[in-house]
């Protein structure tokens, strides 16, 4: 099998790591390159992970998504099971017309079941549906010893839960096992709502998380003083498709930004213009799901719109106790620090995952994109402080800047994650410029 060595980076384009990189297309190629290779080992899916989570500096990177087979699927339960590096836009493109479709979906159809798993990734149905993992019967990992060893929650319940959410560094999973929601509709009956500022956001999130099937907040990170959280908050319901969908699918911009414009100027444009489309009453409309659910897939390469330093993505999540105090500190300290941070994105999370590193609580989690710039660390750190002392944790999927002290404060079963990587990876085969960066595998002296 063909070996590249590549420069790898996250999705924010912030770090970049010189790796060996391999694609198997068979099972037995990658069960042949565990045995063959010494080295430090990690799998990737499409790279949408923001940070380093992904990439492992002069070691040996599986990219997974040839291994992408459907291999079972059962009408009756609705449990299907496929290869890792199958695309989750793929899945709901396959099983929609059947009348089924994931439960949980992130912000990107780039995502790779094996991918999703690591992450334990959460959607804008949380508080309805749990995270992703929530939702996986089984799955295969492939593991340091060169063995593949079936998890689930119930015969094998540490290491089932030391890989949901475990970033990779249990092993590699080969496939999995999903639980696919039924009587899925093709389209989400979307009302958007101008909301004036925080306060008005938070009362507008609390009175639909009972109700609303699905929701999320596009906050103007630019506003400031009395218009501070000024937002769009979107709740959205499954629909059916009326004929005008399937005439209008989702656009595919080249998106190329001016470089004689400053970013600020760009970014105040945008956030004048972008509420303007919506009138003061709101807006009721039906859209497709991959509009709904991956509007930025729409953009292509967005993500090189920060310019060649790229962008670091802090996402955290604030127990709801905490939220309006963290929330406010957060955004007056974005637009204090000029951080060039133009949008954030608020949702709202149900309960804890399944995994020792899931990211979810219950709470109010904000993402924001921070460019790369000078001060960023700076800016990174007192987010990351605010986020300690609210009691809340940062999203390892996203994260490029968090320290190793703060990682042992935000997730408390750290130390059950490290006993179980002592029993199924004792020579920490598995690593990755993200593990090794947050120290994640050492033990507090
Ligand atoms: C535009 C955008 C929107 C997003 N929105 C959301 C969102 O709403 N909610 C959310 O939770 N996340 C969101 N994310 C983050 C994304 O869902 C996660 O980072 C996800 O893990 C990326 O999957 P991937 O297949 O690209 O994996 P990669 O980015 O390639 O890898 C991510 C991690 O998964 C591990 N991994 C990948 N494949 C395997 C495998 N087969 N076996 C073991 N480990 C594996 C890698 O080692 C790495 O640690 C978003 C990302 C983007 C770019």
């Amino acid at each position: 099998m063909a070996e590249v060595l590549r420069s790898l980076s996250g999705f924010g384009g912030v770090r970049h790591s010189l790796c060996h990189v391999v694609r198997p297309q068979r099972r037995a190629q990658l069960l042949h390159l565990l045995q063959g290779e010494a080295g430090p080992l990690l799998a990737r899916g499409f790279g949408r992970a923001y940070g380093d989570a992904a990439q492992i500096e002069s070691g040996h990177v599986i990219d997974m998504t040839r291994l992408d087979r459907l291999l079972d699927f059962d009408a009756e339960t609705g449990v299907l099971a496929c290869e890792a590096g199958m695309r989750l836009a793929e899945i709901d493109r396959l099983f929609l017309p059947r009348g089924f479709c994931l439960p949980v979906v992130p912000g990107t159809g780039w995502v790779s079941i094996g991918g999703a798993i690591a992450a334990d990734l959460h959607g804008k149905n949380h508080d309805r549906v749990g995270s992703f993992g929530d939702h996986v019967q089984w799955l295969d990992l492939l593991t340091a010893d060169g063995n593949v060893r079936r998890l689930d929650p119930i015969a094998t319940p540490a290491l089932f839960a030391a890989t949901i959410g475990g970033m990779g560094l249990t092993g590699i999973i080969v496939q999995a096992a999903v639980k696919l929601q039924a009587d899925a509709r093709p389209a989400i009956a979307v009302r958007e709502r101008k909301l004036t500022d925080l306060d008005a956001l938070l009362l507008a999130l609390q009175a639909h998380r009972p109700i609303a099937t699905y929701s999320v907040a596009w906050v103007d990170a630019m506003a400031r003083g009395k218009s501070l959280g000024r937002s769009i908050l979107e709740i959205g319901e499954p629909a059916e498709a009326r004929s005008t969908l399937k005439a209008a699918p989702a656009r595919r911009l080249p998106l190329k930004p001016p470089e004689f414009v400053p970013l600020k100027w760009i970014g105040k444009g945008f956030n004048a213009a972008w509420p303007a489309r919506i009138p003061a009453a709101g807006r009721d409309r039906v859209v497709s799901r991959e509009r709904f659910f991956y509007p930025l897939d729409a953009v292509a390469g967005w993500n090189r719109f920060y310019g060649k330093r790229g962008f670091h993505q802090f996402q955290c999540v604030l127990p709801d106790e905490r939220a309006a105090d963290g929330l406010r500190r957060m955004l007056e300290l974005t637009v204090r620090s000029r951080a060039g941070c133009l949008l954030a994105v608020l949702k709202t999370l149900g309960s804890a995952g399944r995994g020792y590193l899931s990211f979810a609580m219950r709470g109010h989690t904000l993402a924001l994109d921070i460019p790369a710039r000078a001060d960023a660390p700076e800016v990174l750190a007192a987010l990351e402080r605010i986020t300690l002392d609210c009691g809340g944790r940062v999203y390892l999927a996203k994260d490029s800047a968090l320290s190793p002290e703060a990682l042992a404060a935000m997730y408390p079963e750290l130390e059950r994650q490290r006993i179980a990587w002592a029993e199924i990876d004792p020579q920490g085969r598995f690593q990755s410029d993200l593990s090794r960066r947050l120290q994640i595998r050492e033990t507090a002296p």
